[in-house]
């Protein structure tokens, strides 16, 4: 078993990556570290559980650490998962790849930097080579790899079939994000409740620009972006508790392609970056497609494939467009955030980085 920490182990992403590491195959919770206020109490007694499933019982006895990357390095963890705020997270990861950890994060600083890997494994597994080249610039031993944008690793997944089948030229994304995007203590119910806020800071830009590094190229300087298309964003909180949704308006380079061209590439599409790696966090479809008029929802179709795989509905042409339109959902904090960290790191055992 490889020994993993989590840190912010207390917050919405922490306590995702505890439920889905608690009986994981491969990996064992060694350390939970989180801000100084849970300082010598169990993890049962600091953290506010709010997922469905029961917080697992061996982890609720373990102790959580005030932020120490210090601690991490003595303890010898194979790999730490990291769910700090963007403010925090900067220094304590720089460290610890300076201390020969490998560090999967889902905090958003770096992730654009072109010798830290953005994985979304189906999509580009193959930009994990790009650790080699960060090791070397940065003369550490260890690793940073990044966990993308929640609304962006949603969206791509439903891109990357079209990408390949028909070549994409632009591609506007209009999103309906859940509240839980904003945190455990993000966004108080008086502003929320009855209401939506069109507005999330720093989002749209991510959409934006991550997304074209996800679908880009492994060259010798990392990761060059795709030029190929273009992606407008416009993003939006709604009163969901989890489970992003997204309207998606894409031209497509071919021409007078059929709908049912686009839903058989999207079905067929099995994430050939990682096919036959038998990760345990692998969905068998990353993309399924739903054909009923009023799907996908929130809340029956959130825990496809255990929350990995993503569900498109309402494919139809585009003439605006001279292409294709649909809505596709996903669960924001497993395949948007701590599930998608878990299978990085799964890739990462696989490929003997870990
Ligand atoms: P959250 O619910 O607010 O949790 C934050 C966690 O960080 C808590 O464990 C908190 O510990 C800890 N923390 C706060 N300040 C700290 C400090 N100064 N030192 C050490 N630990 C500190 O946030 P979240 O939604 O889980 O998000 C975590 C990260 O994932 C963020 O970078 C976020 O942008 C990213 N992300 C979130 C989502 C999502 O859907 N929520 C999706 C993708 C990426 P205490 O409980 O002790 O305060």
């Amino acid at each position: 078993m490889k020994k993993a920490a989590i840190l912010g182990a207390t917050g919405l992403v922490g306590q995702r990556f505890v439920s889905l590491l608690a009986d994981h195959p491969w990996f064992e919770i060694t350390l939970l570290q989180s801000s100084g206020k849970s300082a010598g109490k169990r993890y049962g007694e600091s953290v506010k559980w709010v997922l469905d499933s029961q917080l697992p019982a061996k982890v609720a006895d373990l102790p959580v650490e005030p932020l120490d990357p210090a601690s991490i390095a003595r303890e010898g963890v194979d790999v730490v998962f990291s769910a700090l705020p963007a403010e925090v997270s900067v220094d304590v990861e720089l460290e610890l790849a300076r201390k020969g950890l490998i560090v999967v994060s889902n905090a958003s600083p770096m992730r654009m930097e072109p010798d830290i890997p953005l994985l979304l494994p189906e999509v580009n597994a193959d930009h994990v080579e790009v650790l080699e080249l960060q090791r070397r610039r940065r003369g550490w031993s260890g690793g940073i790899v990044k966990v993308p944008n929640c609304t962006t690793s949603i969206l791509t997944l439903s891109l990357k079939p079209l990408l390949d089948e028909f070549g994409l030229r632009r591609v506007v994304a209009s999103s309906m994000q859940a509240i839980s995007g904003a945190g455990l203590t993000g966004l108080p119910s008086m502003l929320i409740m009855d209401n939506l806020i069109p507005f999330i800071e720093g989002e749209e830009e991510k959409v934006e620009e991550e997304t074209l590094k996800l679908l880009g190229s492994v060259g010798s300087e990392g990761v060059t972006l795709n030029n190929s298309f273009a992606v407008t964003a416009s993003c939006h909180r709604v009163m969901v508790l989890e489970g992003h949704t997204i309207a998606v308006f894409a031209e497509l380079e071919k021409k007078s392609v059929a709908v049912e061209e686009v839903i058989k590439a999207m079905e067929e599409f099995r994430g050939n970056k990682i096919k036959g790696l038998n990760l345990p966090s692998q969905p068998e479809k990353p993309v399924v497609v739903r054909r009923e008029p009023d799907r996908p929802q929130p809340r029956l179709d959130r825990e496809v494939g255990r929350g990995m795989s993503v569900v498109v509905g309402r494919v139809r042409p585009d003439k605006v467009m001279g292409g294709v339109k649909y809505v596709v959902l996903g669960h924001n904090t497993i395949r948007g955030a701590a599930g998608n960290g878990v299978l990085i790191a799964e890739l990462l055992v696989k490929k003997g980085l870990v």
